[in-house]
């Protein structure tokens, strides 16, 4: 049985990520962190099984780039490949299924792929985040059966909502009564409300932030979002691997290879080159030498705030 994290605020998440990343630098001089990471590092992959989704958020790029129209599937063998590659690691950390695409919207490839995961990666935490548009009680229970072992419910704001706590209260007591779940509160503040569902040994939480104090301008792509001067290195593409439905593996999650202005932060392409090895190519090694300083010249990391 899978042990996960009790949810917490963003800010304590970002404190408890951090923490082991501290350590495997703390031995380089003058706490300059390693260009080049052991495997077994690796904290968490995020693979986009398909390129669906059914919402235009306006702070997601989605708002401007086609997610609609139609559904591009990654290609099967190419998601065998990378659980292979990590197979081979014997990953045991996290597999994320959310990136630009809505996991639920396509429930019999989901569960499909969650089964091919737990079958090759029995240790890793099965993980993904949610508009919740889909979830049902039944759905829920069939991706546990599948092997998901958290999970992030959104509860997303429209565009110039303000951040009414009464109306994320109501949208969460609608999610709980629909799910058939008690819950309690692990965040409250004037930026994030958080609650965690009770349901047997998973991770599942649900979450309203306010986008407008701190949302993300996702690669300097959104105009609805300020960026903000970043004043601390950037350990993400230290730790984590982001792979699009087309298998291009970009940097960190705030990057997305269908946006012309992010064709240069692609590392690499997971149909022609293992994973591990894109982990530790010389392309993802020049990033990581100019995102460990503190003030990071490069756009748009320059102006990005996401985990820091
Ligand atoms: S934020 Fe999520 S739900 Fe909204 S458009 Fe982007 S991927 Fe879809
Ligand atoms: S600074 Fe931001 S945009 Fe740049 S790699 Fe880190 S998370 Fe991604």
């Amino acid at each position: 049985m899978q042990e996960t994290a009790k949810p917490k605020g963003l800010a304590k998440i970002w404190r408890e990520i951090k923490r082991p990343f501290r350590r495997l630098y703390r031995k380089n001089r003058k706490s300059e962190w390693a260009l080049k990471v052991g495997c077994d590092k690796i904290r968490c992959v995020e693979i986009e099984i398909f390129s669906y989704c059914n919402r235009k958020c306006w702070f997601c790029p989605n708002s401007f780039v086609d997610r609609h129209s139609k559904n591009i599937l990654m290609d099967e063998n190419l998601y065998l490949r990378i659980l292979n590659d990590l197979r081979s690691i014997n990953h045991d950390k996290m597999i994320s299924y959310s990136r630009y695409n809505e996991p639920l919207a396509h429930k019999d490839i989901f569960i499909k792929r969650l089964m091919q995961a737990r079958e090759l990666l029995p240790n890793a935490v099965l993980h993904t985040n949610t508009n919740g548009d889909y979830l049902t009680r039944e759905y829920l229970d069939e991706l546990y059966a599948a092997g998901l072992r958290s999970m992030n419910i959104q509860c997303y704001l429209s565009e110039g909502e303000s951040f009414d706590i009464g109306k994320i209260k109501a949208s969460i007591a609608k999610t709980a009564e629909r799910l058939n779940l008690d819950f309690n509160v692990t965040c409250n503040s004037d930026q994030l409300h958080q609650v965690s569902f009770s349901h047997k040994d998973m991770q599942l939480s649900m979450y309203a932030r306010d986008f407008n104090v701190n949302g993300n301008n996702r690669g300097g792509t959104l105009k609805t979002i300020r960026g903000r001067t970043r004043h601390a290195p950037c350990f993400i593409p230290f730790v984590d691997i982001y792979i699009d439905y087309n298998g291009n593996v970009m940097p960190c999650c705030n990057f997305r290879s269908d946006v012309p202005e992010h064709k240069s932060f692609i590392i690499g392409n997971a149909n022609n080159t293992s994973v591990l090895e894109i982990f530790n190519s010389a392309k993802l090694l020049k990033l990581r030498k100019i995102l460990r300083n503190n003030n990071i010249e490069l756009y748009p990391c320059n102006e990005c705030n996401f985990a820091t």
